[in-house]
């Protein structure tokens, strides 16, 4: 028995042109996996398909912005359309203010992070689970970030909208795990992505400090393993959630995060 059986099995990656949607992605195709990949623009997700080619693999790719209704409509019919769905990885990017403190806020901050971090997992999963339960067989994971169990007030925006996919995925495992659909979450420590250093560059000039200084603080001494976290084992750990060989991980949160967290609850 193999432990990771991916073969063949169409998995849907969101915002994924990029960073851990990206490296996650090509990684479950060269697992086997048949792997469709979506994000804002054509243009950064033909340039994401070039690079996983140069990887080895290939990748199909679909326009999604996650904000957008007719986009996770016209996704959910793409992929009906063309060989139907077996999983989704939610992946989401990032408020555009952030990092901000809850005064900085405005009021459409709050618009578009629950679009993208509630609305989005909700509707397209609303969307898809009709196609899953027809077969008998759909994996569900919601990437989320370990902030949402021990926040942090300057990702006030998307921790707070992204709470609820916890509740989300467990109604989904609970609802749906005897007809075949599993869903789990996984909590995502820090990750040396484009997003990230976007993110903690931001909140060093806030603080008059440097990147380099504040990843050092900010980042690393907050992680007991001393490293951020490594795409292929985050890779392994969707791909077990995915597997056809997983039977039993079920409405589970994960933390992926080095031993971050200081909650034993997560
Ligand atoms: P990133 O900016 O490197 O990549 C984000 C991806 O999302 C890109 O492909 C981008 O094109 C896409 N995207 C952005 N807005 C979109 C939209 N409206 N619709 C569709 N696609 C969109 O970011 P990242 O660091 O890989 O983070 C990905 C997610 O993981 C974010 O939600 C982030 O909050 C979360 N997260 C990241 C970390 C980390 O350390 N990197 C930690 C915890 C949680």
């Amino acid at each position: 028995m193999t432990c990771m059986d991916l073969q063949g099995l169409r998995v849907l990656v969101t915002a994924a042109s990029r960073g851990i949607g990206f490296e996650v992605a090509w990684r479950l195709a060269r697992m086997g996996a048949d792997i469709v990949i979506s994000s804002r623009s054509r243009e950064s997700l033909r340039d994401a398909v070039e690079r996983a080619l140069r990887l080895g693999v290939r990748l199909d790719a679909h326009p999604c912005d996650l904000r957008r209704r007719e986009d996770l409509e016209g996704l959910a019919e793409y992929l009906a359309e063309t060989g139907g769905v077996d999983g989704l990885v939610f992946n989401a990017g990032n408020v555009e203010r952030e990092p901000a403190e809850i005064l900085e806020t405005r009021y459409n901050d709050w618009v578009e992070a629950s679009l993208l971090h509630l609305v989005a997992p909700a509707y397209l999963t609303r969307l898809l689970l009709p196609h899953m339960l027809e077969k008998g067989f759909g994996r569900i994971v919601y990437l989320s970030s370990v902030s949402v169990v021990e926040p942090m007030s300057q990702l006030v925006l998307a921790d707070t909208s992204r709470a609820g996919l916890l509740q989300l995925s467990r109604i989904v495992a609970r609802k749906y795990g005897g007809r075949g659909v599993l869903s789990n979450v996984v909590l995502l420590g820090s990750f040396d992505t484009p997003g990230a250093r976007r993110t903690l560059g931001r909140l060093a000039e806030k603080r008059g400090t440097s990147l380099e200084e504040l990843w050092e603080r900010e980042v690393l001494d907050r992680i007991p393993v001393g490293t951020t976290g490594d795409f292929g084992g985050l890779a392994c750990l969707v791909a077990l959630m995915l597997s056809r060989s997983n039977v039993f991980l079920n409405g589970a949160v994960v933390a992926y995060d080095g031993g971050m967290l200081r909650s034993v609850l997560a």
